[in-house]
C-alpha cells in the first residue's frame, strides 16, 4: 500500500495496511471511529485502492485514483438514505443490493460506502444485506463507516473486518479559525456575518481542509443533537443542534460536501461564495 501524499498518522496507516493481502482487501470493511472525517477519508483511500491501475497502488495519479480522490467515479458509491429520510429504505437496499451484481463500469471493481451506517442501517436493512455480505460478487467492496461499530447487529459485524481508527484530531490553525468563523456564520440571522465568513474561502491553500473542517463542525452539531459526544468543537456543536433540526444540519453536510467538490473542480470563488451562501441561508429558513 501507498501512503505517500496521504495524510493519515502512523496508527491509521498501520490499521489499513493489516488489511492488505497479497494485494487485495476485504471484501467487507467496518471502520469505527469517532472521527468522521477521518474514517471517510480511510474509506476512500481504500476504493482508490481497489479501483486504482497504477503500479504502487493508490497511486494518486492514474485517472481511476483521481476520479476516486474526487469522488466522481462511476463505480464508487456514497449511497445516501433516499427522500431525506435518516435511514435506508428496504427499496432502496434492494436497488443498492440489485446494483452490486451489475458488473463495473470503468474499474475492476465496485466499491460503496455506507457513511454513518451505525445510525442509517436499520436492523432490517442489515438484514437485507446479509446475504450479499456473504457471498458477495467478485470485486464489490463494502464499506461501513460508524461511530461504534457494536451499534451493527452481530451477523452484520461476523462478515465483516472491523478497523479501529484511533481519534486523532489533527487540523492546521488557520482553517480551524476559519472553519469556526464560518459556522459562525451558519448560525448568526445575518447574511452579511455569513458572506463575509465565507470570504475565508479565497485562501485557496486553505479551503479544503477549511471546508472539511466546517463539515466537522457541523457534524459535532449533529452528535450533540442525538445526543452523543462532539469531537472537536463541543461548544459549536451544541449552538448547532440548539438552533437547527437534525434535518437541517444533515442537509448542511452534504451542502458542504458538494461544495468541497466544487472548489477541487476550480470553480470561481466568489460564485461559491453566494452559492453557498444562499444555500445555508435557504436550508436554515426553509420550514
Ligand atoms: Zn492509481
Amino acid at each position: 500500500m501507498n501512503f505517500s501524499g496521504f495524510d493519515f498518522d502512523e496508527s491509521v496507516k498501520k490499521s489499513l495496511s493489516a488489511l492488505d493481502n497479497h494485494g487485495r482487501i476485504p471484501h467487507a470493511i467496518v471502520i469505527e471511529s469517532k472521527n468522521r472525517e477521518a474514517s471517510l477519508e480511510a474509506a476512500k483511500y481504500l476504493s482508490m485502492y481497489v479501483v486504482c491501475t497504477g503500479d504502487n497502488k493508490p497511486c494518486k495519479v492514474c485517472e481511476q485514483c483521481h476520479k476516486a480522490e474526487n469522488k466522481g467515479h462511476a463505480d464508487i458509491s456514497y449511497p445516501r438514505p433516499e427522500n431525506k429520510s435518516k435511514t435506508y429504505s428496504i427499496k432502496q437496499m434492494r436497488s443498492i443490493i440489485k446494483d452490486a451484481y451489475i458488473r463495473p463500469s470503468e474499474a475492476d471493481a465496485k466499491v460503496y460506502v455506507f457513511e454513518d451506517a451505525d445510525n442509517r442501517l436499520t436492523d432490517i436493512a442489515q438484514n437485507s444485506f446479509l446475504k450479499l455480505l456473504e457471498e458477495p460478487p467478485q470485486n464489490v467492496y463494502f464499506i461501513l463507516l460508524c461511530d461504534s461499530a457494536q451499534k451493527l447487529l452481530v451477523t452484520i459485524l461476523s462478515r465483516c473486518t472491523v478497523v479501529r481508527l484511533k481519534n486523532n484530531v489533527k487540523i492546521s490553525e488557520k482553517p480551524l479559525e476559519y472553519a469556526g468563523k464560518i459556522v459562525k456564520g451558519i448560525i448568526s440571522s445575518r447574511e452579511y456575518d455569513l458572506l463575509l465568513a465565507l470570504n475565508v474561502l479565497a485562501d485557496k491553500e486553505n479551503a479544503d481542509e477549511t471546508l472539511s473542517t466546517v463539515r466537522m463542525i457541523l457534524r459535532d452539531g449533529l452528535a450533540v443533537s442525538v445526543g452523543t459526544k462532539a469531537v472537536l468543537n463541543e461548544k459549536l456543536g451544541k449552538e448547532l443542534a440548539s438552533r437547527f433540526t437534525k434535518g437541517k444540519i444533515i442537509e448542511m453536510i452534504e451542502l458542504t460536501d458538494d461544495s468541497a467538490i466544487k472548489i477541487k473542480q476550480n470553480i470561481n470563488i466568489n460564485l461559491l461564495t453566494t452559492w453557498l451562501c444562499g444555500e445555508y441561508r435557504r436550508i436554515s429558513w426553509q420550514r
